[in-house]
């Protein structure tokens, strides 16, 4: 028996299903940003709600208060400074 197990989705705010996607060097579908297709959710779990957000963030994801959560390669076009 699973106690305590918490499971987070991530979806890029950024990623749909019906972008273009071109196949890259490695033979990954990639659409314009470089999301991998049918490459979300994301799943992190953890014991807590608070642990598995530590471990998205830490991974480069950027979640907001809405719900929302863009993904480390558009956080990292959103905000080149790193910051
Ligand atoms: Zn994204």
């Amino acid at each position: 028996m699973w106690f305590g197990c918490y499971c987070l989705d991530l979806y890029c705010v950024n990623y749909a299903d019906t972008a273009k996607f071109t196949q890259d060097s490695a033979g990954r579908l990639v659409d314009a940003v470089g999301h991998e297709f049918k490459g979300y959710p994301r799943q992190y779990t953890a014991e807590t709600g608070t642990e598995c957000r530590s471990r998205a963030r830490k991974a480069g994801w950027l979640l907001r208060r809405d719900g929302t959560a863009l993904c480390p390669l558009c956080r990292k076009k959103a905000a080149p400074s790193g910051a």
